[in-house]
């Protein structure tokens, strides 16, 4: 199997560079950012987001050791060799552990989240714990098999551990990554309770989280997507040149638009189904087998959309139970599956209801 994990950062600016693993249509495999500082031989001083595992990590780390070194010899006092600095801040923009398992692998980085993320923090399985629920899980059954085809390829998660924010904040933190203006919008409850935008106004880059997909289904643990919807907004209110979202290729403000615009669609398609007293599996059922972008991965991730939408309107609060959750997705996963191995077989598929 080809590596997901690129082998070099891409360059948004001199002073801003995206790792973008290839992680279409499957789970985890989230974009990192990071921002190099001013000073003469200054390498990566700022990260946003860390990778899933310790090998991701250190493969991340790899690189950023390569912008340091560049930089060293750039400024004419080094060999060349040197690291620089290193990280000094890493921001979380939210808790889901593919943008924050990794953060206990930069020591002596001061991590920061928002306050509001310490809701989602309660409701994220820590490491071991997923680790435990991909292995305990019944292979035998939906979540197991799609647990393990979605999850396994990161193995027992050993070498990574929840590192908690060092310093949080509401509603909006200005930093200074060595010369380079940084500002930390809160946008969230959106994707999960406490998410962040990073924008960089000098070089015109947003960082979206995982308010933001491209390429694949979104998921929004805490919605509803009006609040998701509006999480947009606030990203093309910093009129940046170039948006990065949380999964898949850089994007241009147009395209977060368009994004923006489907969730909306969807919002309203789920309301209408809701108002009507469709149970939600018939909706969800509905809503896949009708997917407006068939090019993307994972549209099984719409049930999960839907049950988050109808939770809010049932007014029902409380923490999203995430396991349960991706279950539901994994069920029509199965369901889709079955129906393909069934054509593929000229047979009609069996039970595919309820
Ligand atoms: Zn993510």
């Amino acid at each position: 199997m080809n590596s997901p994990l690129p082998h070099a950062l891409h360059a948004l600016t001199p002073n801003v560079h995206a790792w973008l693993p290839d992680g279409h249509a499957t789970w985890g495999m989230a974009n990192c950012v990071a921002v190099t500082g001013r000073s003469a031989g200054s390498g990566a001083v700022l990260l946003v987001d860390t990778p899933y595992t310790a090998g991701m990590t250190r493969h991340l780390k790899q690189l950023l050791d390569g912008l340091g070194a560049q930089a060293d010899a750039g400024s004419g006092n080094g060999d060349g060799n040197a690291p620089g600095p290193g990280i000094r801040t890493v921001v979380n923009t939210h808790g889901n552990g593919d943008h924050s398992y990794g953060n206990g692998l930069f020591p002596g980085a001061e991590i920061i989240a928002t306050e509001a993320n310490g809701e989602h923090l309660c409701a994220e399985p820590a490491p071991a714990e997923l680790a435990g629920l991909i292995a305990g899980s019944d292979p035998g059954t939906a979540l197991g098999a799609y647990m393990r085809r979605h999850f396994g390829r990161y193995g027992d998660f050993g070498g990574v551990r929840a590192v908690h924010p060092d310093r949080t904040f509401s509603g909006e933190l200005e930093l200074d990554a060595d010369g380079v203006a940084v500002r930390l919008v809160e946008v969230g409850p959106a994707h999960t309770a406490g998410d962040l935008i990073v924008h960089l106004p000098e070089e015109g880059v947003v960082c979206a989280g995982d308010v933001v997909f491209n390429e694949d289904h979104p998921v929004h643990w805490a919605g509803p997507l009006e609040s998701v919807h509006r999480a947009c907004l606030a990203i093309l209110d910093c009129d940046p040149r170039v948006v990065v979202p949380g999964h898949g290729p850089v994007m241009t403000p147009a395209e977060v638009r368009r994004y923006a615009d489907y969730l909306l669609d969807l919002r309203t398609a789920i309301h209408r189904g809701h108002q009507a007293g469709r149970p939600l599996p018939v909706l969800a059922g509905e809503l896949i087998a009708a997917d407006p972008y068939p090019a993307w991965g994972l549209t099984e991730r719409m049930a999960i959309l839907a049950a988050v939408e109808y939770r809010a309107l049932d007014g029902e609060t409380g923490r999203p139970d995430l396991v349960r959750l991706v279950g539901m997705a994994a069920e029509f996963a199965h369901r889709r599956e079955a129906a393909v191995d069934g054509a593929a077989a000229g047979s009609v598929p069996a039970g595919t209801g309820g």
